[in-house]
């Protein structure tokens, strides 16, 4: 980013991505969520391309970028119409983490895969019981063996069906203090002992949630991603770090896939409220219509700018500020989104809640980005908190 523009070569990946997307489209992204079928051309071909790895390093089959490069691609494919939440968890937040720290044998055998597309990584760490408070999990790693036995509950897994791996969060109990540690595991898809049933969701999206009943798994040593031991390899806070190196990548991204949306149905609104002619002007002449898109265009480009800080801190390697500025980024793109998604029905009239439109599916899909990954609320207490220094509430 220089100044308050991204660089030629980011807005020039923007535009071979939005063209990439443009081919496929909102038409056959919707057909095939509603016949149940995957997207999985797309995504191959975004693999193929080199955008699903862009973040990744070369050495292990990526593109040697930031969050900054990879959120623009999750944007832009959402700004088509054609969103894949799978971008936020994989190659963002699964391949962060494992970039970061996973020894080389564990880059090499998982990141080629998550680059091209052909062992895509879902994430699991919400809980039934634990929900939002993810410091209460209990799906629980024992030492077995030269391995581990693994067991416990997830919820709203996204994309299990459609990846060879899951990034298990999990938890340690230390038999001399008593203290529980997160930590993360690879966990194949096909293990003996993991079940995975889908929730029917009201999402109209290719890309499935699921829960996860671990019961038993047996994993090897080296399924373990990054420490275990606080006093032992690189000194670190255990599993801790880890998981917290992935929740900046995850908000930015999420804010992306929020914004993305938003330019979709803002684009889709101000062409109908060209066309559509009642009282012999078209609708956008009046300003009922007009104003409340022209409001989400500018809530949408506030977003988006926070969301461009965000990476960019990230990926100067200043964490502590990216923090603030993705929770805000992801706070202020989950808002816009929702509003303009609700603007885009409104200017369709009838036709804004028909399938043939297809502009109703927008609402639940926006409605999610203030809920998932993290909510507005725990933003807020976030913002409470670190930034205005209030008490914590909870
Ligand atoms: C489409 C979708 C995809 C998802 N994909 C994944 C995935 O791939 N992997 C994964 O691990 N999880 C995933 N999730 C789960 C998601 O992260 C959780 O739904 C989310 O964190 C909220 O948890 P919860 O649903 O248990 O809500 P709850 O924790 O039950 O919260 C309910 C409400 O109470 C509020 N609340 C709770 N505590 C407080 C507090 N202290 N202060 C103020 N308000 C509070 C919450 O903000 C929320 O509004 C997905 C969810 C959705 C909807």
């Amino acid at each position: 980013m220089t100044g308050y523009t991204e660089s030629e070569e980011r807005q020039a990946l923007r535009r071979e991505v939005a063209k990439l997307a443009g081919k496929y489209g909102r038409e056959w992204f919707t057909e095939r969520a509603r016949n149940g079928e995957k997207t999985t051309e797309l995504w191959l071909e975004i693999g193929r391309n080199g955008y699903l790895g862009i973040n990744i390093p070369e050495e292990y089959g990526g593109g040697g970028g930031g969050i900054g490069d990879i959120a623009a691609v999750c944007e832009e494919l959402a700004a088509q119409g054609c969103p894949l939440l799978l971008m936020v968890v994989s190659p963002a937040i699964c391949g962060t983490i494992i970039s970061r720290f996973g020894t080389d044998q564990q880059k090499q055998r998982w990141l080629p895969g998550i680059c091209d597309g052909t062992a895509t990584m879902a994430f699991a760490i919400t809980e039934p019981e634990a929900g939002t408070n993810t410091h209460n999990i209990s799906t629980t790693a024992r030492p077995d063996g030269d391995g581990w036995l693994l067991n416990g509950r997830k919820t709203y897994i996204s994309g299990v069906d459609e990846s060879d791996n899951v990034l298990v969060v999990a938890r340690t109990e230390d038999a001399r203090t008593g203290r529980v540690k997160p930590v993360l595991f690879v966990v194949p898809t096909d293990a003996a002992g993991l079940e995975c049933r889908p929730i029917p969701m009201e999402i109209v999206s290719p890309e499935l949630q699921f829960q996860l009943f671990i019961d038993d798994v047996r994993l090897p040593a080296d399924a373990l991603v990054g420490d275990e031991d606080p006093s032992t390899g690189s000194g670190q806070r255990g599993g801790l770090v880890q998981l917290f190196a992935g929740l900046n990548p995850e908000r930015i991204m999420a804010a992306s896939f929020s914004t993305g949306l938003a330019r979709f149905a803002l684009d889709r609104a101000a062409a109908y409220a060209q066309e559509r002619t009642v009282f012999d002007a078209p609708i956008g002449t009046h300003q009922a219509i007009a104003h409340p898109l022209a409001q989400s265009k500018i809530e949408v480009e506030l977003a988006r700018l926070m969301t461009q800080k965000a990476a960019a801190l990230y990926d100067s390697g200043d964490d502590a500020g990216a923090g603030e500025a993705a929770n805000m980024a992801k706070y202020a793109a989950a808002e816009a989104a929702c509003d303009a998604a609700d603007r885009a029905v409104q200017a369709h009239g009838g036709n804004g809640i028909t399938q043939e439109y297809g502009m109703a599916g927008l609402l639940v899909a926006t409605r999610a980005g203030r809920i998932a990954p993290v909510s507005r609320e725990m933003i807020l207490n976030y913002v409470a908190m670190h930034s205005l220094g209030l008490p914590k509430s909870y």
